[in-house]
This record gives structure tokens, sequence and C-alpha cells, in this order.
């Protein structure tokens, strides 16, 4: 499940994923973006899953899932909220 919403501690807007196994919301960046398997940066899925990987290259040819940035690595309000 996701919504949209905004951050309670810098205010941005931000997209909200319910992660399926604990029913627990999970702060992501606003826009999804595409990633590939191979690297080693985390993004969560539609469903709340991790997903390791990279951001699919501009171009690049390979098979790319739609997945959200956690927005704690960004938000300038702190704390991790893991
Ligand atoms: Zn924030």
């Amino acid at each position: 499940m996701i919504r949209s919403g905004t951050c309670n501690r810098c205010g941005k807007e931000i997209t909200w994923i319910r992660r399926e196994s604990d029913k627990k919301w999970l702060p992501c960046e606003f826009s999804p973006v595409d990633a590939v398997n191979g690297g080693n940066e985390r993004f969560i899925t539609m469903k709340g899953e991790t997903f390791t990987g990279r951001r699919r290259i501009i171009g690049e040819n390979a098979i790319a899932v739609q997945v959200y940035v956690p927005h704690w690595f960004h938000c300038k309000g702190g704390s991790n909220e893991t």
C-alpha cells in the first residue's frame, strides 16, 4: 500500500509505503526511480520490501524495477527511522 504525505521532520512531500511483513509505514522520496540488480544501494519496493541494487543508467538496456529511495537518507530533519 502506498500513500503520499509529508515528512513530519522536515515537511517535505514524500511517499509512504506500508511494509507487508510488519505493517510498518516507511517514508520514501516522493518519486520512484528505476533500479537494476548489481549495486549496493538500498531501495524500497512498492510492497515495502528492501531491494539492493543500483539506479539504472539512462539509456541502459537492463530490466529495471520501479523502487523508492528511503527518505531518511535525504531528510534534513535528522534521525534514522528504521
Ligand atoms: Zn524528512
